[in-house]
This record gives C-alpha cells, sequence and structure tokens, in this order.
C-alpha cells in the first residue's frame, strides 16, 4: 500500500486509498489532507486558512457520513442530486450539515437543489439559472452558486467553454437568489503535470480576466479546482476550494465515468 501522504505524481493513489471505517480513520485521513494542503500552501506563499477543503461523499453510506461528521465535517458535496436529496434527508438529525452538490444538474431536478442545498458548483447553463431561482424564490431561499468551466477542452465534459462566460456572467444578475461565488472547473485526468496544470492556470486567468468585468454582485473570489490526486497543483495555480473524495473516504467502487464522461477508468 502507498503511502497516502505523500503522492509523487499526479493521481498516484486513484482507487488505492484504503476505506475509512472509523472516527479515528477519518480524522487521521483529514489530518492528512489538511497537511498535503498546508505544504502545497507553503510552496508558493499562501495562507492555507485561504483553502477551504470540501469533503466529497458520494458513493459512501450514511454511516460514513456520520463518522466523517463526528471528525468533524459540516459539509458534504455530493455529485448526484438524488443521493445527495436521500442522503441529506437521513441525515436531518444533523442540524449544522450543509450540502453542495458538484455536478451536472439537469433543469427538472433544480427543484430539489432549490430544497435542501446550500451550494452548487455545476451551474453552466442559463435555464438552470432561471428554474435554480424560481424555485429558490418559492423556497425564499438563496443558493451559493459556482460557474462550472470545461478547461480541458474535451468536448464530453460538462461546463461552458471559457468564451462563454463572460456573457453567461453578465445574465446573473437577473436571479437574485443565486449567490455567484465563483468558478469551477475539472482538470483533465492525467498523470501528466503539462496536461493538468494548464486547466488550473486557464480558470484562474479567466477570473483575473472576468474580475474587471463583472457586474456589481457577481463575485469571483472563489476558484473550486482539484481532487484528491491533483489538489496540490490546483492549489500552487489559486485554488480556493478543494473538493476531495477518496483521500478521506477512501476508493470508490463506482467507476468515475459515472459521474462525469471519460473519467479515470475504474
Ligand atoms: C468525485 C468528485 C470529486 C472528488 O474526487 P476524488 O478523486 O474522490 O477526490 C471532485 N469533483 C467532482 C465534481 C466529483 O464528482
Amino acid at each position: 500500500m502507498p503511502d497516502p501522504s505523500t503522492p509523487q505524481t499526479l493521481h498516484e493513489n486513484h482507487g488505492r486509498y484504503p476505506q475509512a471505517r472509523t472516527v479515528a480513520d477519518f480524522r487521521h485521513n483529514l489530518a492528512m489532507v489538511q497537511t498535503r494542503i498546508k505544504s502545497a500552501c507553503h510552496r508558493v506563499g499562501r495562507d492555507p486558512a485561504t483553502v477551504r477543503l470540501l469533503p466529497v461523499s458520494k458513493t459512501k453510506p450514511e454511516e460514513c457520513l456520520r463518522l466523517a461528521y463526528t471528525a468533524g465535517c459540516r459539509i458534504f458535496g455530493e455529485n448526484k442530486v438524488q443521493e445527495a436529496q436521500r442522503k441529506a434527508d437521513a441525515l436531518d438529525d444533523l442540524a449544522d450539515l450543509r450540502w453542495s452538490v458538484i455536478g451536472h444538474l439537469q433543469t427538472n431536478k433544480a427543484r430539489h437543489v432549490a430544497r435542501f442545498a446550500h451550494e452548487f458548483q455545476a451551474l453552466d447553463s442559463l435555464r438552470l439559472a432561471a428554474a435554480l431561482d424560481r424555485r429558490l424564490q418559492t423556497e425564499g431561499r438563496s443558493l451559493d452558486v459556482f460557474v462550472q468551466v470545461n478547461t480541458s477542452g474535451e468536448a464530453s465534459k460538462y461546463g461552458l467553454s471559457p468564451s462563454e462566460v463572460p456573457a453567461f456572467l453578465q445574465a446573473l444578475p437577473a436571479f437574485s437568489a443565486l449567490q455567484v461565488r465563483g468558478l469551477m472547473t475539472l482538470a483533465r485526468f492525467s498523470s501528466n503535470a503539462e496536461q493538468v496544470r494548464p486547466c488550473f492556470v486557464m480558470l484562474r486567468n479567466l477570473r483575473d480576466q472576468l474580475r474587471q468585468v463583472a457586474p456589481n454582485g457577481i463575485g469571483l473570489d472563489e476558484l473550486s479546482m482539484g481532487m484528491s490526486g491533483d489538489f496540490e497543483m490546483a492549489i500552487e495555480e489559486g485554488a480556493t476550494v478543494v473538493r476531495v473524495g477518496q483521500a478521506i473516504f477512501g476508493a470508490r467502487a463506482t467507476p468515475d465515468n459515472y459521474y462525469w464522461p471519460d473519467g479515470a477508468p475504474a
């Protein structure tokens, strides 16, 4: 078993992280990830407090989420809305627990997200923005959102192309229940740094350019990028949110291409 605390190359431990089965396992894994976050920050002179860890609990059963909660997690990221809602209902007794939906959402499922989620990281169409806003107004709620950008150029990946983002942002102030926080991306899945780093750099550059022209009220402080196998590099390039599943919960049985096309092999 490789030591997950010191990956030498990108995605080296993909599919090999041991399952967390106790609160102590979760404490250990969270500490390990925080250590990796700190060393990445130190390498580039960033304050670790500027990086938020979003634990991603997809495929993991309710009991595991309870252990992670006891170990200190207060928000979970889920890729699929039905699974997220089922878990939110099951863990309803944990009053301070919040949910972030990080996967592609069909417009006809907007009402589910509007009901229970605190954050949505995969906004990629105005139809969806309108549907979410309408449902949120009805519920009397607001929602933190990230605009998903396709930085890898892979035709099958979700998200707006970088050139579509400026006009998209101009239209968002019309949806007053959506609190725009920043941009989100999934980098190319590769062990080759030269294929991965440009995705992170592209998202940061796009954010820096758009900051000058973004409409009032559209926040672009946040950059959600990086997962278990590449979050150090994402932090080096400016990530403020890293979405980490396997390194906290353990490897998943479900292959990644169930969650995003052309994902990592099983
Ligand atoms: C599953 C998932 C992650 C986390 O991936 P890990 O390899 O488990 O860290 C990050 N972002 C999205 C959108 C995901 O679906």
